[in-house]
């Protein structure tokens, strides 16, 4: 039994701890702010084992002009941003590119299918799975010329295995009877569900490794450091020695990767929520609204409207156009949707290619990296925790992971 550090209790560490604790090691997880927050707070709730194309495709340099000057686009740049994450911008802009953009589709699509299997165990216990609501996602476009041009992405799902039908605004109507008749084509996306509530699954998911040994420290990880056969964790003034550290801190793990010998380009894309209130569900499933670039999820606490990318680091305030859009998106698709109770912004821990980084750190073999999920962290939880327990135990992990590596940078 090893004596295991997880930087970061949001989707990706707890995933990698009840992994861990399957495999009988004492796990301690690290984290200020305790379970469940981060992006993991205020995401849209999806298992999304579909979203395997990542945002910036070939299309990116077609809408470009659209993503810095339309008022009702989804994608945004800051403008203090351009210059300060250009070098980040200009790896996304390459990663865009046919062949990278498809190489990074084929790595988030190897995870993806694998995705399910890794949730199986964390979704055993029945209070867990309960949490589950096995109603498939609804990704709807309200012009027939955007689900025109969305073909090569549906194309591509469609060679990489993702199981979908397409609708007409009949077949819309039927399924989500509440929405405005503004949508001409959907796609129904087989295999995907979503959780009733993610931070209560989270923070139930902790209360049962809890009774096997896990603990929290609700602490901030200042610095860590490889030493010998272990690893030094600096924290809350103290300096503790693991034999293995995961780094699963989100968008903010950068530091910790550097520390280890890799210096990856990790940012953020900023999205965003408004939370409608508890008796606002009308929706029986995800419902996303292509063209706006967000989902419509609902939760026990009402009808979520999220999503949105914002590049612009992790310092600038709330975007109040961006909420805005998200309001008035979300009420002109259910028009007897009230006023929001609540708005927030998060930050995707994201890489310009779009995957994430997965494996061992290069200074060490004792630190395992665990993070970049960007708009895909609810739903790889599970196959990410299961990797990061097959690098720990020297087991072959289920897929080759070069892709994932942090050397590719
Ligand atoms: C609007 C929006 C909608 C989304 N919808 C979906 C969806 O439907 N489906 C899906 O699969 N994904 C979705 N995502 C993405 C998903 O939420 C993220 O990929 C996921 O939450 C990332 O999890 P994480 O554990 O890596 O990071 P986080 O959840 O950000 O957790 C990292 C944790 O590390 C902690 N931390 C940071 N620094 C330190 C430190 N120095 N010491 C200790 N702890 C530290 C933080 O406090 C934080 O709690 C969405 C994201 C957004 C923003």
């Amino acid at each position: 039994m090893a004596n295991i550090a997880i930087v970061g209790a949001g989707f990706i560490g707890l995933g990698a701890a009840a992994w861990l604790q399957r495999d009988g090691h004492r796990v301690t997880l690290f984290d200020p702010a305790g379970v469940g927050h981060g992006a993991s707070f205020g995401n849209a709730a999806t298992f999304a084992p579909y979203g395997c194309v990542p945002v910036n495709g070939p299309s990116v340099f077609r809408d470009m002009p659209h993503f810095l000057f339309g008022a009702d686009s989804p994608l945004r740049i800051r403008w203090p941003y351009l210059l300060r994450g250009a070098p980040w911008l200009a790896r996304f802009l390459v990663a865009s590119t046919p062949a990278h953009h498809a190489r990074s589709a084929s790595a988030l699509a190897a995870l993806l299918t694998r995705a399910a299997d890794g949730y199986a165990p964390l979704l055993a216990p029945s209070r867990l799975a309960a949490f589950v609501r096995p109603r498939e996602c609804l990704y709807l476009y309200a012009r027939q010329a955007s689900f025109d041009a969305a073909q090569p992405s549906l194309a591509l799902r469609r060679r990489l295995g993702v199981p979908f039908d397409t609708l007409d605004a009949d077949a819309i109507r039927r399924l989500e009877p509440a929405l405005a008749p503004i949508f001409t084509r959907g796609v129904l996306f087989h295999g995907s569900w979503h959780f009733s509530d993610p931070c209560g699954f989270l923070d139930e998911l902790f209360a049962h490794l809890a009774t096997g040994g896990a603990t929290l420290e609700r602490a901030q990880v200042e610095r860590i450091e490889p030493v010998g056969d272990g690893v030094s964790l600096h924290a809350g003034g103290t300096v503790r020695r693991f034999d293995h550290v995961v780094i699963a801190a989100g968008a903010r793990s950068r530091a910790f990767a550097a520390a280890c010998g890799d210096a990856v380009p990790l940012d953020t894309e900023r999205g965003y929520h408004v939370q409608f209130a508890a008796h606002e569900q009308i929706v029986t499933r995800p419902v996303g609204w292509a063209e706006r670039g967000f989902y419509m999820t609902p939760l026990d606490e009402g009808l979520r409207a999220a999503g949105t990318v914002e590049l612009g680091g992790f310092d600038a305030g709330m975007n109040r156009s961006l909420v805005a859009l998200l309001t008035r998106s979300a009420r002109e698709a259910l028009p007897s949707l009230g006023a929001p109770t609540r708005s927030w912004l998060g930050f995707r821990p994201t890489l310009p290619d779009g995957v994430p980084v997965i494996g061992r750190a290069r200074r060490s073999e004792r630190v395992i990296h665990a993070f970049g999920h960007q708009h895909l962290g609810v739903t790889l939880a599970g196959i990410t925790g299961r990797i990061v327990a097959d690098l720990v135990a020297q087991r072959a992990p289920p897929l080759d992971l070069t892709p994932y590596r942090a050397a590719r940078f």
